[in-house]
């Protein structure tokens, strides 16, 4: 299985004109982050975890020619709002599955009612085959995918777990039914927003006490603002199997 971090940053965290923070000028690429987002692929499947606003940079980055799905972990504006930028795929490949929980359905279903309405479908808009997502196992292609529940503050937001690699964004709290989901995991991908507290994100803190408590051979650290400091100054003073996510890091699981 292959893991490419397609984004690791937050729209807090874009680099924005004007900004005088130091990491928004810093010259390592790996301090440019663009919306979060991964991309799954085994055997001849890929599969895409939320589909923010840097969608369409994101797939042309990495020469993305097709895709099988789009999973989405909860439906904010920088996990959703590239949906309309699956066309190309639609034009060539036909309908698109997603997979998302009711709610998420039901929002995407508002803010884009031209490609999921039956009636007003504008012509050339992708269209899309909706999957609910229930807090149980489903399968995609020969593989079991586990929703893993966990709290955005008040919002639920579903984690994934394929085999022994899981992905958790945007998560401040978890309860211990759902940690016992991640036992065994290899690979573990997780949120670290800041240094400071945040209401709704982990903080590097937060993030690596839960690392700790889940005990995976290597985790990776995404959804990062600049806040966070500089990547090569911030990883130097984690502990040996923890590393920063950046922008199109592949890895090999
Ligand atoms: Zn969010
Ligand atoms: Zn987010």
């Amino acid at each position: 299985m292959e893991i490419t971090f397609l984004g690791t940053g937050t729209s807090q965290g874009i680099p924005v004109i004007g900004s005088n923070h130091p990491v928004c000028h810093s010259d390592d690429p790996r301090d440019k982050r663009l919306r979060v987002s991964v991309l799954v692929s085994w055997g001849e499947y890929v599969y895409v975890i939320d589909c923010g606003p840097d969608f369409r940079q994101q797939m042309l980055t990495n020469k993305v020619s097709r895709i099988d799905g789009v999973i989405f972990t909860h439906e904010h504006a920088d996990h959703t709002m590239g949906l309309d930028d699956i066309r190309p795929f639609f034009f060539r490949q036909g309908d698109i599955p997603i997979y998302a929980h009711k709610r998420v359905l039901e929002s995407l279903r508002i803010r884009f009612n031209y490609i999921f309405s039956s009636e007003d479908k504008y012509p050339g808009a992708p269209s899309v085959i909706e999957h609910e997502v229930l807090n149980q196992p489903f399968v995609l292609e020969n593989l079991d995918v586990i929703p893993i529940n966990t709290m955005h503050n008040r919002l639920q937001v579903y984690g994934f777990r394929f085999k022994n690699f899981a992905y958790l964004t945007d998560v401040k709290t978890i309860e211990e039914e759902e940690k016992e989901k991640l036992q065994g995991v290899k690979v573990l991908v997780v949120n670290a927003l800041r240094i400071e507290p945040h209401h709704s994100h982990f903080n590097l803190e937060e993030a690596l006490e839960f690392i700790a408590e889940i005990k995976p051979e290597k985790a990776y650290l995404t959804h990062i603002s600049h806040m966070l400091g500089f990547h090569a100054e911030v990883e130097k003073n984690l502990p040996e199997n923890v590393f920063i996510a950046y922008d199109n890091l592949k890895i090999t699981i």
